[in-house]
């Protein structure tokens, strides 16, 4: 029978985000939705692709950015959808935009300033009308937003030192229980930075109580990725039990030498904990960090490069130890001269990443940093290394696993109906590439690069990006968790 499509994308190998082998068909994509997947020989179309045997997979799924401000700055969100990424979980690592019901302190209380360093664009009293700013001006992607303890903190609490008292941490579940009223998935802490370390697990757990009633989710940059890994994730995993809610490990990995080869251990400890709570983890695909520049974590790191400097902004970019030479002083007094700054530090083991990559219910995200003058290539190219370098190249896996740790597997543990996946009557979101090119192009020396073989983005059954470049379409929406869990 023959039917009207919006859009026909002809000889698909489809891989469909669920982990199932590739087969070939056309699909079918009516208004937002894909309307039928098949042999569509019989339909035609005004607007045709032919894939002629190349990749249609569901748009990926970024599971871990700070793209809290870009989608309200730079909404064509070049770095993302240049990638095939279609929608992106925000608000992570406790930076979140919303709310901030009182002027942010100047400067700007670190690590927040990762999204502003000058502070204008925490204006958003509450989370409802961060939210509603951003579905006033849609971006090009979907966005699933997290509330951050950190900015819950600043937003609440004069002396960021001290645990919180009762009546701010009352305070804070209102703040909380207003995000997830208006929208938000979760909440994000970073319990690794200052001043967020100030805060004792009990705090975390007080404040996360609104949680359970919306089927939020607790999404951890942990307290420790290092010597104390194991801790961090016994308690973890407790905030997750005494709220009884799911928990997200970000980025997880093992900091420094003596830690090397960890991931044998923390990686046994998450399978076997999984098997009594909800748990989940995300990756991304580098051997190097990136966050505000701090002499303590640059003394630990075999290299540091510059990402960005409020001062002295000309070393964007450029290698601690250059920079400390060109201005004849010690590396530690050159950090203090660049502060504020943010810096990439290497100071993990590349088996250990490609271990955690590997493991099963690893999903992939960026933690690409939007605003650094020069950033960690992992904003511009994660998920193409992750199909390029680790897939084909070194064989990690198949494609159809690398798809589903960055689709349909982020999907479901972020309760994102609908996404994800190819099948019929789900959310036409799309990434159409090759796969024999595919490849990520941006380095640590030159990390602003488009990546190779992302042909086509479509997002709600609207193409963003065609052949390298943005079609000027904004069909992104604000994406929520649903009350109950799927
Ligand atoms: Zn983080």
């Amino acid at each position: 029978m023959q039917k009207n499509f919006d859009l026909i994308i002809r000889h698909a190998t489809v891989i469909d985000g669920t982990g199932a082998p590739r087969y070939s068909a056309d699909i079918g994509i009516v208004g937002d939705r894909i309307a039928k997947i098949g042999d569509l020989s019989l339909s035609s179309s005004k607007n045709e692709i032919d894939l002629q045997g190349r990749v249609a997979a569901p748009g990926f799924i970024d599971a871990h950015t700070h793209d809290d401000r870009m989608m309200l700055s730079d909404p064509e969100m070049t770095p993302k959808i240049s990638q095939g990424v279609t929608t992106i979980i925000g608000g992570n690592c406790g930076v979140s935009l919303a709310p901030m019901p009182r002027p942010i302190p100047d400067p700007v209380t670190p690590p927040l300033n990762l999204l502003d360093d000058e502070g204008s664009w925490f204006k958003f009293p509450t989370f409802a009308s961060y939210l509603s700013a951003l579905k006033a001006q849609p971006a090009t992607t979907n966005r699933a937003m997290l509330v951050g303890h950190t900015t819950l903190r600043v937003a609440v609490m004069d002396d960021l030192e001290s645990a919180a008292t009762p009546a701010q941490i009352e305070q804070m579940k209102v703040l909380v229980s207003e995000a997830m009223q208006a929208g938000a998935i979760g909440v994000s802490t970073g319990l690794f930075y200052e001043p967020a370390v100030a805060a004792p697990t009990e705090e975390v757990i007080e404040i996360c109580r609104p949680l359970k009633e919306f089927n939020g989710l607790y999404c951890t940059h942990m307290r420790d990725e290092a010597d104390g890994v194991m801790d961090s994730l016994e308690e973890t995993f407790r905030i997750g039990r005494e709220v009884g809610v799911p928990v997200v490990i970000s980025h997880h990995k093992l900091i420094g030498q003596k830690n090397y080869g960890r991931s044998d251990e923390t990686l046994a400890f998450i399978q076997k904990s999984m098997a009594k709570q909800p748990i989940c983890l995300d990756c991304y695909p580098y051997a190097a960090g990136s966050t505000v520049l701090s002499w303590s974590r640059a003394v630990t790191s075999a290299r540091v490069i510059v990402t960005w400097s409020k001062k002295l902004p000309e070393y964007a970019g450029q290698d601690l130890d250059k920079i400390a030479e060109k201005m004849g002083v010690s590396q530690e007094e050159a950090v203090e001269k660049l502060l504020p700054a943010g810096a990439i530090y290497f100071r993990m083991d590349e088996g250990d990443v490609q271990k955690i990559m590997q493991f099963g219910p690893t999903m992939i995200g960026s933690d690409g940093l939007p605003h650094d003058a020069s950033p960690h290539p992992r904003l511009w190219a994660t998920f193409p290394r992750v199909l390029g370098h680790y897939r084909r190249a070194l064989g990690l896996f198949s494609l159809e696993t690398a798809v589903h740790k960055m689709t349909g597997l982020t999907a479901v543990n972020f309760g994102l109906a609908d996404r994800g996946v190819l099948k019929e009557g789900a959310y036409a979101d799309l990434t159409l590439f090759d796969d024999d090119t595919v490849d990520a192009v941006a380095t640590y020396e030159n990390p602003i690069a488009l990546s190779k073989g992302i042909e086509m983005v479509i997002v709600n059954g609207e193409v963003v990006w065609d052949h390298g470049k943005a079609t000027g379409a904004r069909p992104g929406r604000v994406l929520s968790r649903p009350l109950t869990r799927v």
